[in-house]
């Protein structure tokens, strides 16, 4: 325990940011890097939690060490995930507050395995019945199967989550795991049709073709080559480190602990293997009799074996996929499709049976881990969702993930804020009010309902005609002209500003973490998000029960003339959802931190540190912490520690603890703002009191 706080203190490399001095950008990341070197790769900021990736397995996950952090005291022991999962678990069961867990960092920064570890360490707390252990491990199991179907391998992680989750675990009075909710974000798509060089189309493609017995490739119609099928990459195969057939079969195990039938199995493969099979179908031009130019199937194999699979009639599809139906008036009318339009509805197609199918498997999981009974619960909610992402060129999703992290820094602010100002009233001290930048003016230019941008993209996707970027960005130089964290051309020239390295087509917001410019090409068609109508009425003529439920609105009874909701206003309303579901909950706090590039253990690029401190919003995280007062301590082990500072505490005082700290501080002197008497804890202003409180002790 010595060892624990004497770390804590050790101004080279605080265990707690609170007590950085003098507090600045440069000896952020100095302690950041210094910690990394002694493999601490935990730091405190208060009780968030900062974890820097090691890239190599430290010995700091063992049962052991589970535990050591159960039911320890927070500030006992080194900082560690464990102790705050300890801490919200204790607080979730103990005195009835749900709870949730935040973890936030780029691509590669430790996210997925931080959830894994609050996860497993829960599980490993929690009582262990044999109901209750059925639950667990149906709990856990979820993660191969999500990584399966919605992790990639991309330059920046080879196992990267390509959607953001949140998981709610259900617990009942007592503790116990009852089950849980998942809900997902924003698959990443795109990758089903396209991925740059160096990376992966989703895990699944690469493990069945490894993994799946002849048999079932048999049954599936596929080839084990990875090289012959269009969407995926003959490089991806064999990757270093990654036993796809391995995979395959702990992911076929993990969906038999969860539930899942022998026959759902079997046509959830089948609808991957569609997707597979569908970047195969070739398309050319043909004249037709009349001379116009039209698009057919040259190879017609791979489009019959998609209809056996999904027990559809070929020239059903054949049609889909060449032609399209347009309703002028009365009359409807089947156009042919030029051969890049053809690609593009047949790439459409795929990506939509993919991530509907992505989202079925989400549902059929809750299915089985969703708690059936009505009793009451307690719940803790863990969020795993994509940083802050500024790229070279940043498009829809950049946009689309960054207000995601602007409203979560504001709910960050709002929440820190709210349990600082509760605690000062727990113990009776005054409050005084805490300079902060709010980012609610940022958040509103991107999500106000009627001239936030995303409502100026709706309103430039519903517009009859040609619709085009260009009128949406004329649009937000008009209106936005003069608001203070947008910039385009226009803004630039009329604000003389001497930085106009803004290239064309482009806007630029201030976020709370930088600047990012973003390119408005595509942001129409993502935002749209539109199906040939043709083709999902195709899919719901197919036999195949589960890929027919995927396409409900191909139900010609049930054609409506209600555009389906944007991407961007689906998005929208998921957030505030999830806004509203963290905030009623108490919140806790992992903020991960990628110290490369090369995902190397032991390598530690300040520059890079810091700017993921900057998108992090670190400094503001301390500033707001400490706003008050830096440190505070019970009275107890306070008195513990120090009482040898004053004859009159020293060796044995005989009165309460609370007035043995007011005796002890009394006679050291220190001015009367730097301390505050609550009722049950010391609250110390800044670190400098605590140091030379430390220093005075080391003297003795
Ligand atoms: P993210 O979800 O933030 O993109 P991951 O959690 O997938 O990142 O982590 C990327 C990789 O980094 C993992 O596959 C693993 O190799 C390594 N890693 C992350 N956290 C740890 C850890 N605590 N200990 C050891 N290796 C880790
Ligand atoms: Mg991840």
């Amino acid at each position: 325990m010595e060892g624990a706080s004497s770390s804590l203190l050790d101004a080279e490399a605080v265990a707690d940011l609170v007590l950085l001095d003098p507090l600045t950008e440069e000896s952020l990341v100095q302690t950041l890097r210094e910690r990394f070197r002694r493999r601490d790769i935990y730091t405190y900021i208060g009780n968030v939690v900062i974890s820097v990736n090691p890239y190599q397995s430290l010995p700091i996950y063992t049962p052991e060490k589970v535990e050591e952090y159960r039911n320890c005291s927070f500030f006992a022991v080194k900082p560690h995930i464990y102790a705050i999962a300890d801490d919200a678990y204790r607080s979730l069961r103990d005195r009835d507050r749900d709870q949730c867990i935040l973890i936030t960092g780029e691509s590669g920064a430790g996210k997925t395995e931080a959830s894994k570890l609050v996860m497993s360490y829960v599980a490993a707390v929690s009582s262990k019945g044999e109901e209750v252990n059925k639950v667990k491990e149906q709990l856990l199991q979820s993660n191969p199967v999500l990584e399966a179907f919605g992790n990639a391998k991309t330059v920046r992680n080879d196992n990267s989550s390509r959607f953001g989750k949140y998981m709610d675990i259900e617990f009942d009075f007592k503790g116990e795991p009852l089950g849980g909710v998942i809900s997902n974000y924003l698959l990443e798509k795109s990758r089903i049709v396209r991925h740059v060089k160096g990376e992966r189309n989703f895990h699944i493609f690469y493990q069945l073709l490894a993994g799946a017995s002849p048999q079932l490739l048999q049954q599936l119609k596929l080839r084990q080559d990875c090289g012959h099928y269009g969407y995926l990459n003959r490089e991806g195969s064999n990757l270093p480190g990654m036993d796809d057939a391995a995979n395959f079969h702990a992911m076929q195990d993990a969906m038999r602990v969860i539930g899942f039938s022998p026959a759902e199995v079997t046509e959830l493969l089948q609808v991957t293997a569609v997707v597979l099979k569908l970047g195969n179908v070739q398309l050319s031009s043909s004249f037709q009799a009349s001379g116009m130019e039209a698009c057919s199937i040259t190879e017609p194999r791979e489009l019959r074996e998609i209809c056996e699979l999904i027990g559809l009639e070929p020239g059903t599809l054949e049609r889909a996929l060449c032609s399209r139906t347009v309703k002028a008036r009365d009359e409807t009318v089947l156009t042919t499709l030029t051969v890049p339009q053809g690609y593009y509805g047949r790439d459409a197609l795929a990506k939509n049976i993919y991530s509907r199918l992505f989202n079925w498997l989400v549902n059929r999981i809750n299915a089985s881990i969703q708690v059936k009974s009505d009793k009451q619960r307690k719940v803790m909610g863990v969020l795993d969702i994509y940083g802050f992402e500024i790229f070279q060129d940043n498009s829809f999703e950049q946009f689309i993930i960054n207000y995601c992290n602007e409203k979560l820094q504001q709910i960050f602010i709002l929440m820190t804020l709210k349990e600082e100002q509760e605690e000062y009233v727990r113990e009776g001290i005054q409050w005084t009010p805490v300079e902060f930048f709010d980012n609610s003016i940022i958040c509103n230019l991107i999500e106000n309902s009627t001239t936030g941008i995303l409502a100026m993209l709706d309103e430039e996707c519903l517009r009859p005609g040609v619709v085009n970027e260009d009128t949406f960005l004329t649009k937000l130089n008009q209106l936005l002209a003069t608001h203070k964290h947008y910039e385009s051309k226009e803004t630039q020239n009329a604000r003389r500003v001497t930085d106009t390295s803004l290239p064309p087509r482009c806007f630029r917001i201030h976020h709370y973490a930088g600047k990012v410019t973003y390119n408005v090409t595509g942001f129409i068609e993502k935002n749209n998000d539109l199906l040939f109508r043709d083709l999902s009425q195709a899919m719901w003529a197919a036999r195949h029960a589960l890929l027919r439920s995927l396409f409900p609105e191909g139900d010609p009874q049930k054609v409506s003339l209600k555009l389906p909701p944007t991407a961007g206003s689906q998005f929208k309303s998921s957030v505030a959802m999830l806004m509203r579901n963290l905030y009623s909950k108490n919140p806790n706090y992992i903020r991960c931190i990628k110290p490369n590039d090369a995902k190397s253990a032991m390598v530690f690029t300040p520059e890079l540190v810091l700017a993921q401190v900057r998108y992090l919003g670190l400094l503001e995280n301390v500033r707001v912490r400490r706003a008050g007062y830096a440190f505070r301590q019970p009275y107890g082990p306070f008195l513990q520690r120090y009482k040898m500072l004053n004859a009159r505490t020293w060796p044995r005082w005989h009165g309460g603890d609370r007035q043995g700290a007011e005796v002890l501080l009394a006679g050291l002197a220190f001015p009367a703002e730097e301390l505050a008497f609550g009722h049950t804890k010391i609250f110390i202003r800044s670190p400098r009191t605590l140091f030379d409180l430390e220093r005075r002790r080391q003297e003795r």
